[in-house]
């Protein structure tokens, strides 16, 4: 039985993990995928993390989860697929949520929700079909298959902008399609994206369909503003237009609100006793490497309170 369950190994999940075993909870990290660090994994270079600048964020994950290993922090393999609440016996000790996993069942006091965001899909013909034949939602991961290739990137943000300024390197040409006149990256990213020969911004557009063979051939684009629809050959587009939480398994447990994010404060008590929240997947306004971090030590603050009010 466990005093923490950190389920999600992100920046917020490792945070919360270094912070939990220095603050003596038995911890359990419980994480979906094979390699810990969430969306840095598939993030070429992070500039903005204090005192690391430039640094690539799969390193930078390798760092947070040997942090948390040196401390003895303890990990489980497993996809979450409900969270049983019990009745509070009469010893305060008693477990009072059981977290079934697609590999095992454990018992905890307190509950971290720490399972960031993924990727939003486009949902438009195509898209389902064509992944992994063209359809990527990870340059960083993916965009050395297009070497000499004419590629697309989607979105209008700081990943879309990053993608494209990462595939220019080695692609004959990027277009970046985003559905305004203005793109809402930062200033520093436009700069270079602008001042890349090889790469064209298609304003006002967005893409009504992708289309291929047995891979990606072209897209179909709208301008919106001109009211016309035309054909654009390329080899593969990466998706970029912003991530989504990942919370679906938790919304009718805890609130959360009209997007999905838990509801909770600076302390990331969620609407439920015991279970907080950290990291991307909270109702906040800056989603960063650094909050998530933040995140991940606040909570365990309040979960050691929640425990000495427990016991007292
Ligand atoms: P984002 O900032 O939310 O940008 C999403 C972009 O996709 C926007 O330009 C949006 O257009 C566009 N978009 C949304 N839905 C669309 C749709 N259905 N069709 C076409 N376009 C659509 O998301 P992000 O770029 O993934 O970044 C996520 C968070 O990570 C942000 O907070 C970002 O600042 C942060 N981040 C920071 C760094 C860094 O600081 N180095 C690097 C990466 C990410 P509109 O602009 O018209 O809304």
């Amino acid at each position: 039985m466990y005093d923490l369950i950190i389920i999600g190994s992100g920046p917020a999940g490792l945070s919360a993990a270094v912070y939990a075993k220095r603050a003596g909870l038995n911890m359990l990290v419980i994480e979906k995928n094979p390699v810990s660090g969430g969306q840095i994994i598939d993030t070429y270079e992070v500039d903005n993390y204090l005192g690391i600048p430039g640094v690539n964020g799969f390193d930078l994950a390798m760092k947070f989860r040997e942090h948390a290993d040196k401390l003895g922090a303890e990990f489980a393999d497993g996809t979450v697929t409900s969270i049983k609440c019990k009745e509070e016996g009469t010893d305060t000790k008693a477990p009072v949520f059981t977290v079934v996993t697609d590999s095992g069942e454990y018992d905890t006091h307190t509950i971290l929700l720490a399972t960031g965001a993924h990727h939003s899909k486009l949902g438009i013909p195509g898209e389902e079909e064509y992944i992994g034949k063209g359809v990527s939602y990870c340059a960083t991961c993916d965009g050395a298959f297009y070497k000499g290739k004419v590629t697309a990137v989607n979105g209008g943000g700081d990943v879309a902008v990053e993608d494209a300024i990462f595939l220019a390197r080695f692609c004959e040409k990027v277009y970046l399609i985003h559905r305004r006149d203005e793109l809402r990256a930062t200033k520093v990213l436009q700069d270079e994206l602008f001042s890349l020969p090889n790469v064209e911004v298609i304003w006002d557009s967005v893409v009504r369909e992708i289309k291929g063979e047995d891979k990606v051939k072209a897209l179909r684009i709208e301008n919106v503003k001109k009211n016309e629809e035309s054909d654009l050959n390329v080899d593969g587009i990466f998706v970029a237009i912003g991530i989504h939480p990942s919370t679906d398994l938790f919304a009718s447990f805890v609130n959360c609100d009209e997007g999905g994010y838990v509801i909770a404060g600076e302390d990331g008590q969620t609407s439920v006793p015991g279970v907080f929240v950290a990291g991307d997947s909270r109702k906040k306004r800056l989603r960063q490497i650094v909050t998530a971090v933040a995140d991940g030590a606040n909570a365990v603050t309040s979960i050691q309170d929640f425990m000495v009010g427990k016991e007292k």
